[in-house]
C-alpha cells in the first residue's frame, strides 16, 4: 500500500481502505467458490448415471466408518414426523428426510435405511416410537460408538432378537441422524477445499 508523504496517524480512512480490500477479496472468492461447486455438480451430472448415488458411500461423520451405500436408503414415511422434505443425493437418488421430536423435546432429522453397518442395542422399546407398529433400539457406530440413530423392528417381535434375525428381515429398518452422517463424495470435496474457503 502506498504511504502518504506527510506523516499521518492511522486514520479511519486507512481502515476503510483495508476493509474495502477485504470486502473485494471476499467478494472475489465467493463467485469462484460457487463456480467450483457448480462445476462439480455438472461433472457429477454428466458422469453420474442412475447408479452413482446407489454406490455412494455414507460414512460416520465422527470417524469415517463406512455405514451404508446410497442403495441402502429406504423411505419409511411416518405420520408422526413433524415435517418431511425431499433431498437429492449426487446422481439423482431422492432421499426423504424427516424431522422428529423425542419426549425430552430434542429434535432429530433422520434418513431411513433398509440396512447399515451399525451396532444395535437390544432390548427394543415399544414406547414413544416414531414409527407406529415398530419398537426401537439405539444404533451406534461400530468403530467410535457415536450414537447414530435408532433401529426399528415390528413391535410384535420379542424385545430381544438376534442380529441375524434383524438383518435378514425385510420389516426392519434404521433411522439415522442426518448431521451425524457424511457422504464420501462430500468428504473428499471438503478435503480438496482450500482452507481460506472454509475458515
Ligand atoms: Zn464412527
Amino acid at each position: 500500500m502506498r504511504v502518504s508523504r506527510r506523516p499521518q496517524p492511522f486514520t479511519a480512512t486507512t481502515l476503510h481502505r483495508v476493509s474495502f480490500v477485504l470486502l473485494l477479496y471476499s467478494s472475489l472468492l465467493q463467485p469462484a467458490d460457487a463456480c467450483a461447486a457448480a462445476a462439480e455438480d455438472t461433472e457429477e451430472g454428466v458422469a453420474g448415471t442412475g447408479t452413482s448415488s446407489d454406490v455412494a458411500l455414507i460414512l460416520c461423520r465422527a470417524c469415517g466408518h463406512e455405514l451404508a451405500v446410497g442403495a441402502d436408503i429406504h423411505s419409511v414415511p411416518s405420520r408422526l414426523s413433524l415435517s418431511g422434505r425431499n433431498d437429492t443425493l449426487v446422481g439423482g437418488r431422492r432421499v426423504h428426510v424427516q424431522l422428529f421430536e423425542n419426549p425430552h423435546g430434542h429434535k432429530f432429522e433422520v434418513i431411513t435405511f433398509r440396512r447399515a453397518d451399525v451396532d444395535v442395542h437390544w432390548p427394543a422399546d415399544k414406547h414413544f416410537s416414531w414409527f407406529p407398529g415398530f419398537s426401537w433400539t439405539v444404533a451406534t457406530c461400530p468403530r467410535c460408538h457415536t450414537h447414530l440413530g435408532w433401529a426399528f423392528q415390528p413391535s410384535v417381535w420379542p424385545d430381544i432378537v438376534s442380529k441375524t434375525t434383524f438383518l435378514e428381515s425385510k420389516e426392519t429398518f434404521l433411522a439415522l441422524i442426518t448431521h451425524r452422517l457424511l457422504r464420501e463424495d462430500f468428504a473428499s470435496s471438503l478435503l480438496m477445499t482450500p482452507k481460506s474457503f472454509t475458515s
